[in-house]
């Protein structure tokens, strides 16, 4: 039997899912951690065939069957290996590769590889700690980093020289560039890490197969990775995660993190089960990747713009893998840190809370189509609905979609058009009572005086009573920037009327708040377009 090589099985396994799989055939329900039905290769009416999805297989108490994904196909659609191959390859959407064996020499020349990686891993994790490494070690300490977790994750320093092209001068070249750890250039050979903090990848199975360096004098990129090669794929590799593995199972979730010192240090204080990508992009197979050991997944984001709109995407890309079993949400680190400044600053406690308060994915996809479109004017609701739509659409479990189609609808009714009835001015929120405006103002003037001084002008409309003490209100630099701005915003179009209310509204349409700033000046360009339109009326 002619047979693929184990790289193209295994990313069939990978992408997909052995529940999916089976539950094509045999009705499936979870109890504990596995899936289990009725045998489809013995007659049974209790059941006592038990999927696992993390381990990929499948086992029946009854007969005795066991196997993957493949013999599932082959024994269920009476197909041979080749022809079970094609079939899976074409559901997970992976082209057939040609068929070819591993030769010797392939298999040589992988052993030659990864003896290389370790090999120089080892010189990076020495050159740390010897006079050359020492801004690096400084650095890497001051990170929080002990000598144990230095150990553990095989952290390095990468010196200015040569010492891998100079270390290895004796093996051969090629087997040299296609680790990626040097290069040929005009002067012959010389290493790709240079002064570098160095950060080893390690594949599923332990073994280091690229590195991630970072730079230590400020420039740019602030990380570099190996670039692809035969044993690593960027895109198909998440960082930590042959660290991770069994605290996912445990903790029975994953956790996402944007960087790998984050993902480092949450595994240490207490979150084993986090990973991070390599570099900013999630990708499909990342996913596909986790959702495999586990599908119940928390993102944790900066709070930043660039943050938010990570976590959007991840929202995207993550749909099609959604189940009535997986549990999706979101959190964000508020307040320009990271997990890492998080940890070391606030401790796990901190962490907890933010884990803990993170949104499920049924509210954060409504929180983001109701902030990138405005959803109190027919237009608008159309645009958001037809981005719902659009985002549903990519649920591939039909009962589900229909659930969240339903969940939706219900919200649209109560939240749009509920809420229009009541009160015909459309638009951002007017604060109830002016009370309560007055308190937020005061509370920013007396906490920020930043911001007192920025909007000073248009705060002293308000006839504020400075000697009154204010009372705590629950905003940081940034919210409390953007509630100046919204208020400002709602001032000026109060007395507006309906026609004029529009036009606003059109120039913030497609705004999604990206920068204070940006808000800002979409007003102004409102104003002045409304002026214009005055001046002309007028005439
Ligand atoms: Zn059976």
């Amino acid at each position: 039997m002619a047979k693929y090589d184990n790289n193209f099985t295994d990313q069939l396994r990978e992408r997909l899912s052995i529940v999916d799989i089976v539950s094509r055939r045999v009705p499936l329900v979870k109890k504990g951690d596995n899936y289990w039905g009725c045998c489809p290769f013995h007659n049974e009416k209790t059941p006592s065939f038990s999927v696992r999805e993390d381990k990929g297989f499948y086992h029946c108490f009854g007969c005795g069957k066991h196997g993957d994904i493949i013999s599932f196909t082959m024994e269920m659609e009476h197909v041979d290996f080749m022809a079970a191959i094609k079939e899976l390859a074409e559901m997970a959407g992976i082209p057939l590769p040609e068929y070819k064996p591993k030769t010797h020499e392939q298999i040589e020349a992988e052993e030659t590889y990864i003896s290389i990686t370790s090999d120089a891993a080892k010189v990076y994790a020495e050159k740390l700690y010897s006079p050359d490494g020492a801004h690096a070690l400084s650095y890497i300490r001051g990170r929080g980093f002990t000598d144990e977790m230095i150990k553990k994750y095989g952290i390095g320093y990468a010196p200015k020289n040569n010492i891998i092209a100079n270390k290895f001068v004796n093996t051969k070249q090629d087997k040299l560039i296609a680790t990626g750890l040097v290069r040929r250039g005009e002067y012959g050979m010389y290493d790709f890490f240079r002064d570098k903090l160095m950060f080893p990848i390690f594949n599923a199975h332990g073994q280091i197969v690229a590195f991630s360096g970072r730079s230590l004098d400020g420039s740019e990129p602030k990380y570099i990775n190996t670039t692809d090669t035969e044993l690593f794929h960027k895109r198909q590799t998440l960082f930590g995660f042959n660290f991770a593995r069994e605290s996912i199972h445990r903790a029975n979730r994953a956790i996402i993190v944007e960087g790998q010192i984050d993902a480092i240090q949450m595994q240490c204080n207490g979150f084993g089960e986090t990973v991070a990508p390599l570099g900013t992009a999630l990708t499909e197979d990342h996913i596909a990747i986790l959702c495999k050991a586990n599908r119940n997944i928390t993102f944790c984001f900066d709070g930043d713009t660039a943050g938010q709109k990570a976590a959007a995407r991840a929202c995207g890309i993550i749909l099609p893998f959604l189940r009535d079993t997986s549990d999706v949400r979101f959190a964000f680190v508020t307040g320009g840190k990271d997990p890492d400044e998080i940890l070391r600053k606030s401790g796990k406690a901190e962490m907890d809370k933010i884990i803990n308060s993170a949104m499920p994915l049924v509210d954060f996809l409504w929180k983001i189509t109701n902030q990138n479109y405005i959803t109190n004017t027919p237009s608008g609701k159309a645009q958001a609905e037809k981005f719902l739509k659009s985002q549903l659409e990519k649920i591939t479990d039909k009962l589900l979609r229909a659930e969240y189609e339903h969940e939706y609808d219900s919200r649209k009714f109560n939240e749009w058009h509920k809420w229009k009835k009541k009160s015909e001015t459309p638009n951002i929120e007017i604060p109830d009572i002016e009370f309560t405006t007055k308190n937020t103002l005061l509370f920013i003037v007396n906490t920020y005086p930043e911001l007192a001084e920025r909007y000073g002008d248009f705060i002293s409309t308000f006839n504020l009573d400075f000697n009154q003490k204010a009372n705590n209100v629950n905003l940081n630099f940034e919210s409390a920037e953007k509630y100046l701005i919204s208020l400002k915003l709602q001032k000026y179009i109060e007395n507006l009327n309906a026609e004029k209310k529009q036009l606003i509204v059109d120039s913030l349409k497609h705004n999604n708040s990206d920068t204070i700033k940006e808000v800002d000046k979409k007003i102004k360009e409102a104003q002045e377009k409304l002026e214009l339109l005055l001046d002309t009326n007028d005439k």
